[in-house]
């Protein structure tokens, strides 16, 4: 068939638009905590049910329901609070529930510098299940709790296990993960202190000694889909001042975090 001239250009532009739109992977503004290699978007890995021989502990009685819920730590108005927004039990990232006991806390940064990526924005793309990540057996990303210069959200129950740390390995089966945001504006000395407090919060709420406090890069990444040994990550990058490794600036952190329990 014969297109009458103005309809051919206009059809090029149409398909160049869809074009466009399809390259544009991911959401918007989304730079992800875990470097390329290891995270993916698009279709879910398959999730498979629990390992072999698990067995699904009885599950804790707790009304994690309430949208949004304001909790102050140690009870002081001065102290900062969290702020509840967990992801939908039974969809995205809580699709599948593991019941852990806590006994380390891991601490990462988002390397997201958008300047809107701050906490809030990161609970709702939990909540969205927008982080998906084919590598890991849930199939999205998942951790606890997200630290900006102002606020706290809370996206899983801290007796939940997540997915920010090392696959099936124990960052991920005993762990909770704080995640510190970097957006641009963002202060990071109060959003230091801020973890600082709240990992404080924690360690007494959960008895874990201070010693169990660890970045990320304590772990080591197995990745769930191929096996494949991924190493350390230097997260989170900015306390990682010995050559990707704990440094001064990590054990500075901890003096911090020993100030407040
Ligand atoms: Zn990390």
């Amino acid at each position: 068939m014969r297109l009458p001239p103005p309809t051919l250009p206009l059809f090029l532009l149409v398909f160049l638009l869809a074009v466009l739109a399809s390259s544009c992977g991911g959401p918007a503004g989304y730079r992800p905590d875990q470097r390329p290699q290891t995270l993916y978007y698009g279709t879910p890995y398959p999730s498979r049910s629990s390992p072999p021989g698990y067995q699904q502990p009885a599950y804790p009685q707790q009304n994690y329901r309430q949208p949004v819920q304001q909790t102050t730590l140690g009870g002081n108005n001065s102290r900062p609070s969290i702020t509840a927004a967990f992801i939908r039990k039974g969809s995205f990232g809580r699709k599948r529930q593991r019941f852990m006991q806590p006994r380390y806390i891991t601490i990462h940064s988002t390397q997201n510098y958008d300047s809107a990526s701050d906490a809030a924005a990161h609970a709702r793309l939990l909540q969205k299940g927008a982080l998906t990540a084919r590598g890991n057996s849930l199939g999205y990303l998942t951790w606890h709790f997200t630290v900006d210069e102002r606020s706290i959200y809370q996206s899983l129950p801290e007796n939940e296990q997540g997915q920010h740390a090392d696959y099936e390995g124990p960052g991920n089966r005993i762990s909770i993960g704080i995640e510190m945001c970097e957006n641009r504006g963002n202060s990071r000395s109060r959003t230091l202190d801020r973890t600082a407090q709240l990992t404080a919060h924690l360690l007494k709420k959960h008895g874990i000694p201070l010693s169990n406090v660890v970045p990320h890069q304590h772990w080591r990444r197995i990745r769930y889909s191929d096996g494949r040994d991924l190493g350390h990550k230097n997260c989170p990058h900015f306390l990682m001042d010995n050559n990707g490794r704990p440094g001064a600036q990590w054990a500075r952190f901890i003096a911090q975090i020993r100030r407040y329990l």
